[in-house]
């Protein structure tokens, strides 16, 4: 069989927008009689092919062999070595959910534990808060995801309280990262669980100060489109009425802080309920954004717009587990 032309998709930049169709078909499954369009081939990869990946935004080797495979030439430069294997340093293969064995009554888990964090895996820890829940790595020194409810009752007028502090609340023989290892690092102390998502009580915005709410984040990337997209979802509360059901989080390495691992990406998705007592529909809006951990960065947040179905294939999670299935269907490929 030979390679089917090139096909250039009309994104941001054409020239690297190159498939190997029959590749790209081989690793869906499908036979040559099957036809591809380019959004159902993009669909099957993680969210970076949309711009641009490099080894630090996968989490496992497969998951950037797929990439390889996807485009031609290898345009992101995965397999250096030339060897046909992409970032051969990286864990073989995802590594499943862990068995779910946890129960939570928490209103920031209505939708369901991305990972079934619990209390068992040191890297897939839960730490619950009266203000969020999150899951934390030990072995990364950093959250894997957090996930919060966010409406009026959480919002008022109390300032930030600026009181970066290590997590106490960690259990022996965690490492308690520091406010200080940021220091000179040219990394923000990002916060996952926004300052401004907790202004209703100087204790609940306090607790977003704590070391395990926060990642090393690209500043400009912080202070960009990230910033711009928090902001955005207030504005629905303030504005509109709505409230919002968040899951943040963070994949990839591209190296430490201290002892905190830098991610690679940074992602969110925000479910927008269309009051504070409304349900999820197949109807309800959800955004989804996927960026790199990184300066060069566009400014707005909306190029990073991405499906939560393909954050699912970054990260392993099941993100909305609790969501009736049909409803997930619907608007996790949207
Ligand atoms: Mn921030
Ligand atoms: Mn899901």
């Amino acid at each position: 069989m030979s390679r089917l032309s090139p096909f250039s998709l009309l994104l941001s930049s054409p020239s690297i927008w190159r498939f190997s169709w029959l590749a790209i078909a081989a690793v869906l499954g499908l036979s040559s009689c099957d036809r591809l369009s380019a959004s159902d081939i993009y669909a099957s990869l993680p969210p970076c092919a949309d711009i641009v990946c490099d080894c630090s935004d996968f989490t496992n080797q497969a998951q950037a062999q797929t990439v390889l495979v996807a485009f031609e030439d290898d345009v992101y430069n995965l397999d250096g070595d030339r060897n046909g294997t992409a970032c051969e340093s990286l864990p073989a293969v995802a590594v499943g959910l862990d068995a779910p064995t946890y129960f939570s009554n928490s209103e920031h888990l209505t939708f369901g534990n991305p990972s079934n964090a619990g209390k068992d895996n040191p890297d897939n820890w839960l730490i619950e808060r009266s203000q969020y829940v999150l899951s934390y790595s030990k072995s990364r020194n950093v959250l894997n995801w957090a996930s919060w409810r966010v409406d009026n009752r959480w919002l008022g007028r109390t300032d930030r309280q600026d009181d970066f502090r290590p997590d106490g609340g960690l259990p022996k023989g965690f490492y308690q990262a520091t406010p200080g290892e940021y220091r000179r690092s040219g990394y923000d102390r990002g916060h996952m669980v926004p300052s401004g998502d907790r202004t209703n009580t100087s204790q609940d915005n306090s607790a977003t100060f704590l070391m395990t709410n926060i990642l090393p984040q690209a500043s400009e990337n912080n202070r960009g489109p990230w910033k711009e997209l928090e902001q955005y979802g207030r504005d629905l509360i303030y504005q509109d009425g709505k409230a919002l059901y968040v899951i943040g989080g963070l994949y990839g390495d591209q190296g430490k802080v201290g002892r905190v691992t830098v991610p690679g990406r940074v992602w969110k998705v925000i479910v927008v309920l269309d009051d504070i007592n409304a349900g999820i529909s197949r109807d309800t809006a959800v955004i989804a954004v996927d960026m790199p951990n990184s300066d060069r960065i566009e400014a707005d947040w909306q190029t990073y717009r991405t499906t939560v179905d393909r954050i699912e294939i970054a990260t392993g999670y099941d993100l909305l587990s609790e969501v009736p299935a049909d409803i997930q269907a619907a608007i996790e490929s949207r």
